[in-house]
């Protein structure tokens, strides 16, 4: 899950998982869905 922070007036977004910071949403959701930090929802 991408998790919301608020530092120097910016939002930034962070995977949840992982801890990595990015300053899109968009970025952030990409980069989740392939983290391996977090369980894989859709692992055959
Ligand atoms: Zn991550």
């Amino acid at each position: 899950m991408v998790t919301t922070t608020r530092r120097d007036d910016m939002t930034w977004f962070a995977c949840e998982a992982c801890g990595l910071l990015f300053d899109d949403r968009a970025d952030a959701e990409t980069h989740e869905r392939s983290c391996e930090g977090d369980e894989p929802d859709y692992l055959q």
